[in-house]
């Protein structure tokens, strides 16, 4: 473990911080947040040739189709001990599958929190059901208690949301569902290769979901997956993601199955995007053990300045890394502090989100999103507020204050990506510059 003793716990006296006019820790930019990218190399350029070899980009058939998908899946189900996987294009298309999977639509409230990702507000609503905002807590996931609260006579799912890399409290809001007989879909776009004493990413809910979009822990450019223990489950989303019916063994449609007469959305995954997740899966391991090792060092490192907050995370081996989340005693204080952080080179390149407070982390938080203030429709009839079934939720708002915790997290933390790529000598300089930023900020 980190030995504190070896960074400064105090300023020099005369050291100015470097937003004072002082040397700065560091000068060089951090690398990327775009951890699975770095990663990219010759085990995808092998696959993906394999695919382009063959001439078939098709999962399902082909001239000599590799079924990369297939692997991809089966691959996925043997590591993480899931029963069925699906590939799909993206995450925001997994989040629509497998709600549409649970038949939630119009007259259906679906419990989300105010921390989360635009996608999980967007797949509600155009499935014809009404977001409920649920609280977090200092997982900066779901908060249960707020949970409880929240369940009314028209509750019928909960999404619950591994936000920035780590769990929150899944096992308990699991068995609230459970109790209530709630739908419970668990987004993992955030938490690929994560765990919960022991228990594999996307396995507390119904359906658990990924994505592979660049941010993400691994990535194919856009990707994603669904996993299940459910056959029928499993079923519903192959037709959905599909054009709206099964397939036979040989790939080919079978409309003529009754239990899987639906309506698909085009969210196939390519052989090609297969190939690229496959190479990078085998890779998942390797990035989230250096942006763990790195994280937690620093959080070690840090943990003592006064005044200093941070995330709570339940079981930290099945912390995947990418991000850390410090909480201040003040939003002036929260601002202040980041700011001397990027001044002594805690920040990445231009354009990069590496080192920010939480207040410029947009569309993350619900009262940021324009389309859920304004209750926006992609309808001229305003569907799905406008729809009877959904008078219960007329008076619904989605202004900042509905939340206190969220509307107080927003202000108060920040946020320092973890590249997989950090050196020893990078993670050094950011406890120094915490150290250092600390001393002078934080009350002793
Ligand atoms: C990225 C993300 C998604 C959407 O995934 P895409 O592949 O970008 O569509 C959904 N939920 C969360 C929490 C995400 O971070």
């Amino acid at each position: 473990m980190t030995n504190r003793g070896s960074y400064p716990a105090n300023l020099a006296p005369g050291e100015a911080l470097a937003i004072d006019g002082g040397t700065p820790v560091r000068t060089a930019p951090l690398p990327w947040e775009l951890p699975g990218a770095y990663f990219i190399g010759a085990e995808e350029r092998a696959l993906v040739d394999q695919v382009v070899d063959a001439q078939s980009p098709f999962r399902f058939y082909g001239l000599d189709a590799q079924h990369m998908v297939d692997r991809l899946e089966a691959e996925w189900c043997r590591k993480f001990n899931h029963a069925f996987a699906l590939g799909v294009n993206c995450g925001s298309a997994a989040l629509h599958i497998a709600l549409a999977a649970g038949e939630i639509g119009p007259g259906d409230e679906v419990l989300v929190p105010g921390y989360m990702w635009v996608s999980c507000l967007s797949a509600i609503v155009r499935l014809g059901a009404i977001p409920r905002l649920v609280d977090i807590d200092r997982s900066f996931c779901i908060d249960p208690e707020d949970m409880r609260r929240k369940i009314g006579p028209h509750t019928r799912a909960v999404l619950f949301v591994n936000m920035s890399g780590a769990m929150g409290r899944n096992e308990e809001v699991a068995a609230i569902a459970r109790q209530h007989g709630l739908f419970m879909v668990e987004d993992c776009a955030q938490w690929a290769g994560g765990s919960l004493h022991g228990r594999s990413a996307g396995s507390f809910g119904d359906i658990g979901i990924f994505s592979f979009q660049l941010n993400k822990n691994m990535t194919s450019g856009e990707g994603g997956l669904l996993v299940t223990q459910s056959q029928h489950l499993y079923k519903r989303c192959v037709a959905i993601h599909d054009v709206g019916f099964a397939r036979n063994e040989q790939g080919r449609l079978d409309p003529m199955d009754e239990r899987y007469q639906l309506w698909g959305i085009g969210s196939r995954m390519s052989d090609l995007t297969g190939a690229m997740a496959l190479g990078q899966l085998g890779k998942l391991d390797t990035i989230t053990g250096n942006m763990r090792a790195a994280k937690w060092r620093i959080r070690e490192a840090i943990a003592d300045l006064p005044g200093l907050g941070l995330r709570e995370i339940a079981d930290p081996a099945g912390d995947t890394g990418p991000f850390l989340i410090t909480i201040y005693p003040t939003a002036e204080l929260c601002q202040r502090f980041t700011a001397a952080l990027q001044a002594e080179g805690v920040r990445g390149h231009p354009g990069s989100l590496a080192c920010i407070p939480m207040r410029d982390w947009g569309m993350h938080w619900y009262f940021n999103v324009p389309s859920l203030v304004h209750k926006r429709s992609l309808a001229r009839d305003g569907f799905p507020w406008s729809h009877p079934a959904n008078a219960f939720a007329a008076e619904y708002r989605y202004t900042r204050g509905t939340l206190p915790v969220c509307d107080d997290m927003e202000s108060r933390a920040a946020l320092l990506t973890i590249s997989p790529m950090l050196s020893e000598t990078d993670t050094d300089e950011i406890i120094a510059a915490f150290r250092k930023v600390g001393a002078a900020l934080l009350a002793g």
